[in-house]
């Protein structure tokens, strides 16, 4: 899966963004999912559903519409990294709205005039860390940095599918650099490819309903030297080649 993040002070049109560009890769035929981040709390219209809900608390919401479909949710009542989240999408791309310390995914910068982008230009971004940006959105501009106008957001279409990426996000180090942000720096610079991280391709790969989760090269080397051990034993185990074993998780 793809990722890309879009960020920007508030109201400077990171939502309108956002929506605009999951319409135009839902046209493409992709299939996009959208993590939000907010300071506020999240919306919870006053429903049956938003009475049960508490902090601490897991609510599961299912709909069973007789026409049109259904939908189904989780609430979680209590904060959650969004990379353990990942592995629940089943999305071509995730487009993420804020999270602005996010180091392992490039992201769109939205630069509409705001108080705090006028107070901030033309020296003080470093809090929208320009150096992870594809591009800009909006009338203002950064040196180095295309500025995109709505007129050209298929370009811009183009341009996040043909460069957005995920990190695993484990700041693990394995790859030579002090944290994936600084990989992803170097992604985004044309100075290195996402390969160069060493947490996934591995010789241990784990995928989490098809996703693959990024694995501490320390953690893939246990589990991988076990798993080894644990087939020697096996009869009719051969050396050489794949092995590829299921996990089926049942809920109880
Ligand atoms: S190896 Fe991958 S997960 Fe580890 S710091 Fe580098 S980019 Fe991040």
């Amino acid at each position: 899966m793809q990722a890309i993040g879009i960020v920007g002070f508030s109201n400077s049109g990171k939502t309108t963004l956002a929506s605009r560009l999951s319409e135009c890769l839902e046209a493409k035929g992709l299939r996009v999912a959208i993590a939000k981040y907010t300071h506020h709390e999240l919306d919870k219209p006053d429903t049956d559903t938003a009475l049960l809900m508490k902090p601490g608390r897991t609510i599961i919401g299912l709909s069973n519409l007789r026409t049109g479909g259904g939908e189904a949710m989780i609430h979680w009542g209590n904060p959650c990294d969004l990379t353990h989240l990942v592995p629940y999408l089943d999305a071509d791309i995730l487009l993420v709205e804020g999270g602005k310390t996010l180091g392992w995914l490039p992201r769109i910068l939205c630069l509409r005039s705001t108080p705090e982008l006028l107070a901030a230009l033309p020296n003080g971004l470093d809090a929208l860390h320009p150096e992870l940006a594809l591009a800009s959105y909006g009338e203002n501009r950064l040196p180095g940095l295309h500025a995109y106008s709505v007129e050209e957001l298929d370009a811009l279409v183009d341009l996040i599918l043909e460069r957005a990426f995920m990190l695993p996000g484990l700041d693990c180090g394995a790859c030579g650099e002090k944290n994936c942000s600084a990989l992803a720096a170097r992604i985004v610079a044309g100075e290195a490819s996402p390969e160069a991280c060493k947490a996934v391709g591995s010789r241990l790969e784990v995928e989490v309903n098809g996703h693959p989760v990024g694995l501490n090269p320390f953690a893939s080397r246990v589990i991988a030297g076990g798993l080894e051990g644990m087939l020697s034993a096996l009869k009719g185990v051969t050396s050489g080649g794949d092995v590829v074993i299921r996990l089926h998780r049942h809920s109880v």
